[in-house]
C-alpha cells in the first residue's frame, strides 16, 4: 500500500531515482519506500518496518550499518577540515594514509591510487589513462578495450558500453566502438549443454582468441574483468577460467583491468578477488567496500607497469590532464581510513569467507532439490538462486513473467528480507554485510524456501 503524504508526493514529484521505471514510479504505480534508519544488518523505513538485508544495500555496505567509529572519523574530519583539493601535489592526512592502507593490502605490483567518487568514474579514470599509456608507447592505435557480456562496470559513456547488458544500452547509443565484447563465463547458460567445464573453458578462450583475431592485437588496449561476475548474475568462474584468459592477454600484450568494486576489501573471503584467482591486474578498480558506503569513494590503483608510463608521459607532456574537484575527498578518505581498520580490527574477511560458506551451503541444502531451482552459486558472502522453467532441459521461465522479481518482493514482503532480483534472468541475488551470523543465515535461508514455495509451488 502507498502512503499517500506529503513525502511520497515530493518523491514523485520531484525525484529522478536511478534504475527505476520512470513512468509508473511518478504516476504512483509502483511502491516507494523512504528508509529512515539502520544498524548491523537491519534496516528500518519509515512505516516503521525492520527489513533484513541481505544484499548490504548495493553490496556495499560491508561492515554493517550505524558503525559508531566510521560516524566518528566522519564527524572529526568534517570539523576539522571538511575540504581540500587534492590538485598539485596537495593531500590529507586521510587521502596519505588511506592511500597506504590501500596499496598495503593490494598484490605487491601495485603502485598507486587514483581516487574518485565511485566504481563508473574509477572504470571511467582507468579507460583514460590506458588511452593515454598507449600513445605514450608510440601506440595510437592500440585503443580498444575488451569487456565481457554480463559484465557490470558502471553507466557512464564509455563504462556503460564496457557494462554487458542490454538494458544499459538500449537507447543511449551504446556501446561506443572502442569497446568489445566477449562471451561470459558463464557455466550454467552456455549454449552447448554437453560442453564439461573444462571444455567450455577452453571455449571461452578460443572466443576471445578469435575476437583479437578479427580486431586485430595491436588495436586492443586493454581486458576489463569482474573476478567473480556480479550484477551480469553473480557467476563465480568455472575452474582454471582466469589463468587461461590471462595467458592470452600477456601472449598479446593486452592490459588487465580487474574489477574489484564488489570483491575488493574482503567479499569472497580474501583482501582482493585478485588474491582469490591468482589474478595478476595492471589496473584494480576499487569502490564500494573502501568505505562500506559510508561515503562515496572509489578508486584506481595502478600497478608498476603503467605507473612507470604515467611518469613518462608527465615528464614529456607535463602535469596528467585528469582529475576532479572531489578527487580523494577528505570525509570519503577517512570514512576509509575508519574502515579498513574496522576490517581488520573484528577480523570481518574471514568472517565473510566462514559465514558466506555457511550460506552457500545451507541454501543448497534448501533449495538444491526444487523442481524450479537449476542452480544456486556463490562464492564468500556472495550466493544466488537461478530459478528455471525446466531443469531438465534446462529452459528459463519468460523475462515478462518475472518470476525473480516475483520471489523477491514476496521474500520482502513475507519475512523482511531484502535480497536482489538480478537485472537480466531470473536470479536472485544475496551480497549480504560481512557480520551477518550463522543465526541471520539460517532465518535468510529460511524465508527465501517459503517466498520460493510461495511463488513457484
Ligand atoms: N564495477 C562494478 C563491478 C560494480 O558492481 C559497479 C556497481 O555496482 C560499478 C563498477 C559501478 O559503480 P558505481 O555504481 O559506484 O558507479
Amino acid at each position: 500500500m502507498l502512503k499517500n503524504d506529503q513525502l511520497d508526493q515530493w518523491d514523485r514529484e520531484n525525484f529522478f531515482h536511478p534504475s527505476t521505471h520512470l513512468a509508473q514510479h511518478a504516476r504512483g504505480e509502483s511502491p516507494n519506500r523512504v528508509i529512515m534508519t539502520a544498524s548491523g544488518v537491519h534496516i528500518e523505513d519509515r512505516d516503521g518496518t525492520r527489513l533484513l538485508d541481505a544484499f548490504a544495500g548495493l553490496y556495499c555496505v560491508n561492515v554493517g550499518y550505524g558503525r559508531e567509529e566510521i560516524a566518528e572519523a566522519i564527524a572529526d574530519q568534517a570539523r576539522e577540515l571538511a575540504y581540500y583539493h587534492s590538485y598539485v601535489g596537495h593531500g590529507t592526512e586521510a587521502s596519505i594514509t588511506l592511500s597506504k592502507m590501500i596499496l598495503d593490502r593490494a598484490p605487491s605490483n601495485m603502485s598507486k591510487v587514483y581516487f574518485g567518487l565511485g566504481g563508473s568514474d574509477a572504470n571511467e579514470t582507468n579507460v583514460k589513462l590506458i588511452w593515454y599509456y598507449n600513445n605514450i608507447l608510440g601506440r595510437p592505435h592500440k585503443k580498444k578495450i575488451i569487456s565481457r557480456w554480463r559484465g557490470y562496470h558502471g553507466s557512464g559513456l564509455v563504462t556503460g558500453s564496457l557494462t554487458g547488458l542490454e538494458l544499459f544500452h538500449k537507447k543511449f547509443d551504446l556501446p561506443v566502438d572502442q569497446v568489445i565484447h566477449t562471451e561470459a563465463p558463464y557455466y550454467f547458460r552456455r549454449a552447448n549443454q554437453s560442453q564439461t567445464e573444462e571444455q567450455f573453458v577452453a571455449h571461452c578462450v578460443s572466443e576471445l582468441e578469435a575476437l583479437i583475431e578479427r580486431e586485430g592485437a595491436d588495436t586492443i588496449a586493454a581486458f576489463i574483468g569482474e573476478p567473480v561476475l556480479g550484477t551480469g548474475g553473480i557467476v563465480p568462474p568455472p575452474e582454471g577460467y582466469w589463468a587461461a584468459i590471462q595467458a592470452v592477454l600477456k601472449k598479446h600484450d593486452i592490459l588487465l583491468v580487474v574489477d574489484e568494486v564488489v570483491t575488493g576489501f574482503g567479499r569472497l573471503g580474501t583482501m582482493f578477488g585478485s588474491d582469490h584467482y591468482g589474478l595478476e591486474a595492471d589496473i584494480i578498480t576499487i569502490a564500494k567496500g573502501l568505505t562500506s558506503a559510508y561515503a562515496p569513494l572509489s578508486g584506481s590503483i595502478i600497478g608498476d607497469k603503467v605507473w612507470k608510463v604515467l611518469e613518462q608521459g608527465t615528464d614529456e607532456n607535463g602535469p596528467i590532464g585528469h582529475g576532479w574537484t572531489y578527487s580523494a575527498h577528505p570525509i570519503g578518505a577517512a570514512a576509509g581510513v575508519a574502515n579498513l581498520k574496522l576490517i581488520d580490527d573484528l577480523n570481518l574477511v574471514s568472517n565473510a569467507g566462514a559465514v558466506g560458506a555457511y550460506l552457500n551451503k545451507t541454501m543448497a541444502q534448501a533449495l538444491a532439490d526444487h523442481p524450479h531451482v537449476g542452480d544456486i552459486r556463490g562464492e564468500g558472502m556472495l550466493c544466488a538462486v537461478e530459478f528455471v522453467k525446466d531443469r531438465d532441459d534446462r529452459t528459463f521461465f519468460d523475462a515478462a513473467d518475472k518470476i525473480g522479481a516475483q520471489v523477491s518482493a514476496t521474500l520482502l514482503s513475507q519475512d523482511k528480507v531484502i535480497a536482489r532480483a538480478m537485472p537480466q534472468g531470473d536470479i536472485l541475488g544475496f551480497a549480504p554485510p560481512f557480520c551477518l551470523n550463522k543465526a541471520e543465515v539460517d532465518q535468510v535461508v529460511a524465508a527465501t524456501a517459503r517466498a520460493v514455495k510461495t511463488v513457484l509451488g
